[in-house]
């Protein structure tokens, strides 16, 4: 699979490993070796990035952030943001998954917002986007995630999108209440985001990594890494043991 393309694997912890759980797990993967043409990351919570960073610093995994405020600094109590992310030695920041969307009140424009500070600040942003299961069920989630991806490049340079990472999360998929997407289902959705982002891009020959989130095991990782508009799998629960974390990067390849 991994012969035409560079496949991107990763998994973020969510609210899972408190300091002494998240560094024990960074040790676990600290000699991991993804094979040839697969790169892989994992994000841990705020409270154990700067000593996940610094365990995995000569590894061969990068490091990431859950979230980030837009602003630099100032008084947004309980925020953390780019520069005190780019500190701790990440390299990698999610924006906009779907729980904080859906919980922390975060839209379209602030995933705009959020994209443009860590571009600024040398961070690769990793954008998810999703639709719901309203979205789905009345047939309009291309629209949805192409209006999602639109908003969230606005205003990004061509250059600066080569640093870019969409994540394809369907909300109806992602967690124990979801069910995974069918891979033909996937196949759709990503053709069109690639032509979205192919759009945006023009003829910069820049190839925005797009992967698929969203009840990713070991039983489906090969089916949606096969599809050739998907650059990688971005996976919770199957991949917060580390063990299991390094068989599915190990079974892609
Ligand atoms: P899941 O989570 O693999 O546990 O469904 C995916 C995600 O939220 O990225």
């Amino acid at each position: 699979v991994v012969d035409q393309k560079n496949v991107w694997i990763g998994t973020s912890w969510k609210m899972n490993k408190g300091p002494s759980e998240a560094i024990a797990a960074a040790r676990a993967l600290e000699s991991f070796q993804p094979p040839e043409g697969i790169r892989s990351f994992v994000i841990p919570s705020f409270t154990s990035l700067r000593d996940v960073c610094s365990v995995l610093e000569d590894s061969a995994l990068l490091v990431g952030a859950q979230n980030m405020h837009w602003e630099d600094s100032g008084a947004w109590t309980g925020e953390v943001s780019a520069p005190m992310i780019a500190e701790c030695g990440a390299s990698i920041v999610e924006i906009g998954h779907s729980e904080r969307r859906q919980h922390f009140g975060e839209t379209d424009w602030t995933v705009n917002l959020k994209v443009q500070a860590a571009l600024r600040h040398g961070l690769r942003p990793l954008i998810c986007i999703g639709d719901t299961s309203d979205e789905f069920e009345f047939g309009v989630s291309q629209e949805t995630l192409a209006r999602q991806v639109k908003i969230a490049l606005h205003g990004v340079s061509r250059k600066d999108l080569g640093q870019v990472m969409v994540a394809y999360e369907p909300v109806w998929a992602i967690g124990s209440a979801g069910r995974p997407a069918e891979a033909s289902f996937v196949s759709g959705i990503h053709t069109r985001l690639r032509a979205v982002v192919r759009e945006l891009a023009g003829d910069s020959g820049v190839r925005i990594p797009l992967l698929y989130g969203g009840s990713v095991s070991q039983a489906n990782i090969r089916d949606y890494v096969a599809l050739p508009d998907v650059d990688g799998v971005f996976v919770g629960r199957a991949a917060w043991e580390p063990a299991d974390f390094m068989r599915l990067v190990e079974s892609v390849s």
